[in-house]
């Protein structure tokens, strides 16, 4: 079922996203992590694709097919084009389509200083308008809150990303924030841009403070008061911050859910255990 028809037989869509495990690990790795996430119903996972787009890799493409085919839980494989040509779109589109994966989150993804970008796409819209002209794919997209980074202006972001949409991408996925009311201006910005696909809110739980940091700086989020204090008062006590991470989330979701979000997309970090205790505590809000 494509995800955007999730959206009108649910209330509010649930969904997690996973990464492939690295290189090194087998990918049966991912075995563990699935047998105890399935238990949590989502209604689709989302499977990351490396950044640096390695088009020989295909850890997204077989983990999404293990979700689908073994799980029975809608896949939704993220494909990026910033390092793929058209031709190495075509043969992942391909290996999607022989799996029965229908579902893709097409990004440009970031630009590394180490490999040289490839030309034939320059904006995740021109990867979502190429998707769409093969048939038989439905197409999600990313949005930022607090704006792209290299968005000059949030104007200028929620315009482009109107193209994104324009170009055929029929429901979008946020980046990470840890403000609501960051997401609530994001919202009404991108409705008077007549932006009106199904917009999952992105929560990630904070697990410890190198995570933040990263997160931080790849995201231009800003921090409010409440959060910062969390982390300063937590930070050397790796147990009580997990615990404070989960509490903090839950309270986002709830006040998100409260606000008429259409939809709550988890980063699980691939960690069931603080999966499986966000979704308890908001079991009941997701079904009513
Ligand atoms: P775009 O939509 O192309 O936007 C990039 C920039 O270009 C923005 O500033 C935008 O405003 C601007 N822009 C867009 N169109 C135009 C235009 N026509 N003219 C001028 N400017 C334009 N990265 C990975 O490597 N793998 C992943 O699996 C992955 N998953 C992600 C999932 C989510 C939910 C999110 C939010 C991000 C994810 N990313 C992933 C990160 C993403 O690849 C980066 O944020 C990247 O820098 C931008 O990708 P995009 O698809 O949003 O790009």
């Amino acid at each position: 079922m494509s995800i955007a028809e999730l959206f009108k037989k649910k209330k509010i869509v649930y969904s997690f996203e996973i990464f492939p495990p690295k290189r090194t690990s087998p990918i049966d790795t991912i075995y563990s992590t699935l047998d105890q996430l399935e238990g949590l119903h989502p209604d689709f996972i989302s499977v990351t694709y490396g950044a640096g787009g390695n088009p020989a890799d295909s850890s997204t493409c077989d983990i999404a097919s293990i979700v689908k085919n073994k799980y029975n839980i809608e896949p939704l494989a993220h494909l990026t084009c910033v390092n793929n040509s058209r031709d190495d779109i075509l043969e992942i589109l391909g290996k999607l389509k022989e799996r029965g994966i229908m579902n893709i989150m097409a990004l440009r993804g970031d630009k590394r200083p180490d490999i040289p970008p490839k030309t034939d796409f320059r904006y995740a819209s021109e990867l979502v308008e190429f998707i769409r002209s093969q048939g038989g794919f439905h197409v999600s997209g990313a949005c930022y809150p607090h704006g792209h980074p290299e968005s000059e202006t949030l104007v200028d972001d929620v315009l482009n990303l109107r193209k994104k949409v324009d170009a055929g991408a029929e429901h979008l996925i946020s980046q990470l924030f840890f403000d609501n009311s960051v997401f609530y201006s994001f919202l009404e910005r991108a409705r008077i841009a007549g932006i009106n696909v199904p917009i999952e809110a992105g929560i990630m739980p904070v697990l410890n403070k190198n995570q933040i940091e990263r997160m931080v700086s790849l995201s231009a989020a800003n921090l409010p008061a409440k959060f910062t204090k969390m982390i300063s008062r937590y930070e050397h006590n790796p147990e009580a911050l997990r615990d404070a991470g989960i509490a903090y989330a839950v309270d986002q979701i709830v006040d998100l859910i409260a606000n008429g979000v259409q939809g709550i997309h988890l980063y699980t970090m691939n960690n069931p255990l603080v999966a499986r205790r966000i979704s308890e505590s908001i079991a009941s809000l997701i079904s009513a």
